[in-house]
């Protein structure tokens, strides 16, 4: 299972009832955050969640309403003496970025390891997470990134059993053990079924509609895409801040054969974005105007890859 919550759905500054875009995930009591601007944790705070079990915070880009509330999330995971060490995820610069950020808040009681992103793709496996990071379309380097969770696929009992493999050694190679036994060599190949699909999110924010997203965003469960404008019109003012419109999202989910569409990091002009949602059902029909806090929890689907 896999818990999400968007916890905040502006661009640029926060408002008074919207705090700025970021997510979180929660797996197996390991939590994931993408993108941290000023309140981050205060949306964190609404929503009833912890920062504590923060294992790895991703940064889509160095713009401060993305990365800002850096300093202050890290304090807050420092007094509830949080122990494990954090891994941040980012563009070129991470290190110096959050250096800099740090001078404000330098002594922590956990460590801060850093992975930051050298090429235009890039895959990590992170405890239960598989990170894919892509590079994206902004006025910076900026990436987007999918989240997945992998399911193995079903143990065939019966195999085992023709293959007279010894029974002590089913649980190890469920999961994913090989097991040398004298002459004997039993692989989770031999016992294991097909890949069953796992449970897909993909995230990209700050950006032009781009064929990395098309790639990422493929038949995931959820696709978090910016909609920074909501009117067709601006879709001029759209390219030139290298930002999307309503619209060019919902045609990206649409040629990514998304299941689920949320849009967020909206202008804060954009006071009312459920206006705009008719037009953009005629081109993708199940998509939602995100709002602050909303989540959902995904479960694996049976169906095999
Ligand atoms: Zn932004
Ligand atoms: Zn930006």
């Amino acid at each position: 299972m896999l818990d999400v919550c968007l916890l905040g759905t502006g661009g640029m500054m926060p408002l008074p009832y919207r705090w700025l875009t970021a997510l979180m995930l929660r797996s197996q009591g390991s939590s994931l955050l993408i993108d941290c601007g000023e309140g981050t944790q205060i949306a964190l705070k609404e929503k009833g969640w912890s920062a504590k079990p923060i294992d790895v915070i991703c940064f889509t880009h160095y713009h401060a309403d993305h990365i800002s509330g850096l300093p202050g999330l890290l304090l807050t995971m420092g007094n509830a003496e949080r122990k494990e060490p954090l891994l941040l995820i980012g563009p070129k610069g991470l290190e110096r970025v959050v250096g800099a950020l740090r001078t404000i808040a330098p002594e922590l009681p956990f460590e801060i390891q850093y992975h930051e992103i050298k090429e235009a793709e890039e895959e990590l496996r992170i405890g239960t997470y598989v990170i894919y990071a892509y590079r994206v379309n902004h006025n910076i380097l900026c990436y987007g990134y999918k989240v997945s969770i992998l399911r193995a696929g079903k143990f065939q009992l019966e195999q085992a059993e023709q293959l007279k493999i010894p029974k002590k050694y089913w649980n190890r190679l469920q999961k994913g053990e090989t097991i040398v036994d004298g002459e004997q060599r039993y692989t989770p190949e031999m016992v294991m079924g097909k890949t069953r699909r796992g449970i897909h999110v993909a995230y990209c924010t700050d950006t032009r509609p781009t064929d990395s997203i098309e790639k990422y965003a493929k038949d995931v469960d959820l696709f978090i895409c910016e909609g920074m404008y909501g009117e067709k019109e601006k879709e001029a003012k759209a390219k030139e801040y290298k930002h999307m419109t309503f619209g060019e999202a919902a045609y990206l989910a649409k040629k990514a054969q998304v299941r689920q569409l949320w849009l967020t990091h909206f202008s804060p002009s954009l006071t009312h974005p459920e206006e705009y949602m008719e037009e953009v059902r005629k081109i993708f029909p199940r998509a939602k105007a995100g709002k602050d806090g909303m989540s959902t929890e995904l479960y694996f689907i049976d169906e095999e890859v």
